[in-house]
């Protein structure tokens, strides 16, 4: 992430002055961000944390499993795609580990679900100047037919732009949405940059169009094209829609800048290859005195198939195993159940969250007292979310025993939390750093090199402080306050 700081800086060396003061200052600004490394040796000023909360704190910061765990992952299994054959192998992984750590009723719930698989694709501009582009369907699109598709573009700054078109007048087009996406360290660019990919198919549709690329929602200036999901509207004819790497997206601009009318081909073939099976992976620590109360950590099993799913979201099963890892090697017993969950096919919709939430639904999912995931990354966490109804006061603890400051933002916990959250279970979320999550979200770079072991300690170092504060508080954190 540093070299990234420093190429910038050496780059400004070709830009216009005023830009240069600009581009210093965002990297400075970046440099000031990623050095303030939250701390966890010692806990917030004035507060005190018990005994068992400060050895499994620096427990966890010695502790490397998280990271081991991580790179097993991504080494053994590698990409695994909701309702594949590789997420069904993660599935056998995760149970192996589970019970390697010491984690007692470990299962799988499975679920069916509908498989998207991606096939050949491909595009280029057929005039003016032929060259080949890079992008990448967008999960769930149709293929185009085999012989590709060819057609002038219809160029939408933003996809605001393309909603405020006139319906009609795109007939035979293919549409290109650009649109960038903002740097932030809590990602909050990502759900405005987003719906282009969701509903770009669908508005473009709506107006004639045959197809449509977007420009990558990300961060990044690599060749890279970044996939992710895509959603039809029932009633609208269904077109096939792709991603451009960011410097294939400001290719097309420049191209169009220059007055010309721009021809594009693109040959997509995905398919969806019916109902296959996938399942939520569980393993508890059962509570010693309160065994039916349930407090639950998780990340997502699968991941998309370009990259190797390290950060997004091998990462998040690696703190979750940590953290139960470094509880159960203390020797402290927690009084209620610490729940591990290693969620299925998150990417394609948050169908393992909604699938838990489903078959737990009444007296069990009542007895989940706290929720939380970790889907954002490897990077350490900055602040604390609370997404409780009573028991604040723990919440807030938590984050001065880990010398972080509360949010004041809300939480659902993260997305396959969410589900779970809806029918009443209180939640809370360390947010990560992200500030280059987006770099790499989604991509092919989404590799295990990118995660930092220290990192990965910290991060574990947070879930286990999290599950024994959880464990021992009086609260039920649902009541009203
Ligand atoms: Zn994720």
């Amino acid at each position: 992430m540093r070299a990234f700081v420093i190429s910038l800086l050496a780059s400004t060396a070709l830009i216009a002055c005023s830009e240069v003061t600009q581009v210093v200052d965002d990297a400075q600004a970046q440099i000031e961000t990623k050095t303030k490394r939250p701390v966890f040796e010692a806990s917030a000023e004035g507060y005190t944390r018990s005994s068992e909360v400060d050895q499994l704190i620096k427990a966890s910061l010695k502790s490397t499993y998280a990271y081991d765990i991580t790179e097993s992952l991504t080494t053994e299994i590698g990409p695994r795609v909701g309702g594949s054959p590789e997420e069904a192998k993660a599935r056998q992984w995760a149970v192996a580990k589970f019970k390697e750590i010491g984690l007692e009723n470990v299962r799988i719930e499975p679920f069916m679900m509908p498989y998207w698989e991606r096939g050949i694709e491909t595009a280029a501009i057929v005039s003016p100047n032929p060259q080949q582009l890079f992008i990448t369907s967008l999960g769930g699109s149709v293929a185009t037919p085999p012989e590709g598709i060819e057609a002038e573009i219809a160029y939408f700054p933003t996809f605001e732009d393309l909603k405020n078109a006139p319906e009609g007048g795109l007939d035979g087009k293919i549409v290109f949405i650009s649109g960038r996406m903002k740097k932030a360290p809590d990602g909050a660019g990502y759900g405005p940059a987003n719906q282009k990919r969701r509903q770009g198919a669908t508005e473009a549709a709506k107006r004639g169009a045959i197809a449509v690329v977007i420009r990558s929602v990300g961060t990044d200036s690599h060749r890279f094209p970044h996939t992710g999901m895509m959603r039809y509207a029932d009633d609208i004819k269904k077109i096939p829609i792709a991603a451009l790497s960011a410097p294939d997206a400001d290719q097309l601009e420049r191209t169009l800048g220059r007055g010309e009318t721009m021809t594009l081909k693109m040959t997509m073939t995905p398919q969806w290859k019916g109902q296959t099976e996938s399942g939520n992976v569980i393993g508890d620590i059962v509570g010693s005195e309160k065994p039916e109360e349930i407090v639950l950590i998780s990340g997502h099993l699968d991941s998309w198939d370009l990259g190797t799913g390290a950060i997004d979201d091998g990462a998040g099963i690696g703190i979750s195993a940590g953290a139960a890892q470094v509880l159960i090697e203390s020797g402290l017993k927690p009084k209620r159940t610490i729940r591990v969950v290693a969620f299925g096919a998150e990417e394609v919709g948050l169908l393992g969250g909604f699938a838990y939430a489903k078959k737990h639904k009444g007296e069990s999912l009542n007895k989940h007292v706290l929720a939380t995931e970790s889907d954002f990354g490897a990077e350490p966490p900055y602040e604390v979310l609370s997404g409780v109804r009573s028991g604040k006061a723990v919440i807030e603890d938590m984050a001065k025993a880990l010398n972080l400051p509360m949010s004041g933002r809300a939480t659902n916990g993260g997305p396959d939390i969410g589900p779970m959250s809806r029918e009443g279970v209180p939640t809370m979320r360390f947010q990560q750093e992200g500030t280059d999550y987006f770099d790499l979200h989604h991509t092919p770079d989404d590799t295990f090199d990118k995660i930092d072991a220290d990192d990965m300690a910290k991060n574990t170092a947070a879930f286990t402080a999290m599950i024994w504060m959880a464990s021992e508080a009086e609260t039920d954190f649902r009541g009203d306050e």
